[in-house]
């Protein structure tokens, strides 16, 4: 038995001259995103439709319904034109869905106007066929609690419910192509997903101090980067040690700019491994206000030691909201499992919350950054997750 499913998109459907490109996008992600099913994934009438074997229908739904770009993913139930049939298959439908009333909406759309009955009438005829079987529901066109969607192809019918809601967004791809500096802790994950879904394919950089950070914060930021490529995406991830850099700057730099020196040191090798990788801009989990690196201040001499874009998805966003996001990205648990972070080694915790630009570039006088930045990269390891 076949399964077919119904997917959804909205945003992109707007998009005038790109229409046709971001379609494209869309209908190879689905596909990746199905690549270990038997399926097939046609287009039509501005929707997506997959065929493919019923005993996974279910798996699939899950992995669609992660896809950014996808509205909605539901499963649909094929009879052929006639109303008996549609009757028996709503009724199955409302039989499905028996504990959620109370409510229900019946919507057609008659797309084959040969179809004897027009919309309307089939909206009453099917709605009066469910009240009759099933008196405890109501009808209520502006809030029902379950709607059926019955429409009328040239061959068949199809009838759906159940709405699982995706992601929304863009197809990933389709803006362009960036790197998400991704530390072990619960924001960056959540700005990588935000990227993805405003349609950047994404490679993640992360740094870390191997040996004095273990390998177990190492297998976290794998778990972290396998769980942001659910929808079917393939992300580069490159582990950079800052160990040498930060004995460096431990050695030869104020104390105090410590954190400052090293974020710079971060952007430096980002925007490096950018130029190699043809990304276009970079993309933290930083906010306003959270922590001393991230007052304007710090922010902006940050930023300074790099020409290239900087995004900050995450900076609107409130540390609840933040962690709710990422719980239902299911990021959260890798988030929180314990481990050092990088920038804690060697450096003072208790960096300037004002930093001035000038003191920050007379410390960085006493660094051969050029060759610190290539001596990182020379050691870099780059990973094709999952
Ligand atoms: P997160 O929860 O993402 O770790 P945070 O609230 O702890 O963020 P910071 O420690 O100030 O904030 O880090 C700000 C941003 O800098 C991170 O969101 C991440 O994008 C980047 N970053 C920090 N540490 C690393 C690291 N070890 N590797 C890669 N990027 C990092
Ligand atoms: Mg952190």
């Amino acid at each position: 038995m076949e399964a077919l499913i119904l997917i959804r998109y909205g945003e992109i459907a707007l998009k005038g001259k790109n229409r046709g490109y971001f379609e494209k996008a869309l209908f190879n992600n689905l596909k990746n995103a199905l690549r270990d099913f038997e399926a097939r994934v046609i287009r039509k009438h501005g929707r997506f439709f997959v065929h493919g074997p019923a005993l996974e229908e279910e798996k699939m739904i899950e992995r669609l319904s992660k896809v950014f770009g996808v509205v909605s993913v539901s499963s649909v139930q094929r009879v052929p034109l006639e109303l008996e049939a549609i009757e028996k298959a709503a009724l199955k439908i409302t039989e499905s869905k028996g504990g959620t009333g109370p409510s229900f909406k019946v919507e057609a759309r008659r797309a084959n106007k040969g179809f004897p009955l027009t919309s309307p009438e089939i909206n009453r005829v099917i709605g009066a066929a469910i009240l009759k079987k099933n008196p405890h529901l109501q009808v209520n066109l502006h809030h029902p609690s379950f709607k059926i969607f019955i429409e009328i192809g040239p061959r068949e019918a199809f009838l759906y419910h159940e709405q699982t809601a995706g992601p929304g967004g863009l197809p990933v791809g389709v803006t362009g192509r960036a790197l998400l500096l991704l530390s072990g802790g619960i924001d960056s994950p959540v700005a990588g997903w935000m990227a993805l879904k405003r349609g950047l394919s994404l490679e993640a950089i992360h740094y870390h101090s191997y040996p004095y950070t273990s390998m177990r914060s190492r297998e976290k930021v794998l778990d972290l980067c396998r769980q942001l490529a659910v929808s079917g995406i393939r992300l580069p991830l490159h582990l950079v040690s800052v160990t040498g850099i930060q004995k460096e700057i431990r050695d030869c730099c104020p104390p105090e700019l410590g954190i400052i020196l090293l974020r710079r040191m971060m952007l430096r090798l980002a925007e490096e491994i950018s130029r190699r990788r043809r990304l276009q801009a970079l993309v933290t989990g930083e906010s306003l206000g959270q922590v001393a690196s991230q007052t304007l201040e710090s922010m902006a001499v940050i930023s300074k030691a790099t020409p290239i874009l900087i995004l900050r998805p995450l900076l609107g966003m409130d540390k609840h909201e933040i962690v709710t996001r990422a719980e239902q990205i299911d990021t959260y648990g890798i988030s929180i499992r314990p481990y050092e972070d990088c920038c804690t080694l060697f450096i003072p915790r208790h960096p300037a919350t004002k930093p001035k630009l000038n003191r920050v570039i007379e410390a960085e006088t006493a660094l051969d950054i050029e060759n610190l930045v290539a001596t990182a990269l020379d050691t870099a390891e780059t990973l094709l997750i999952p």
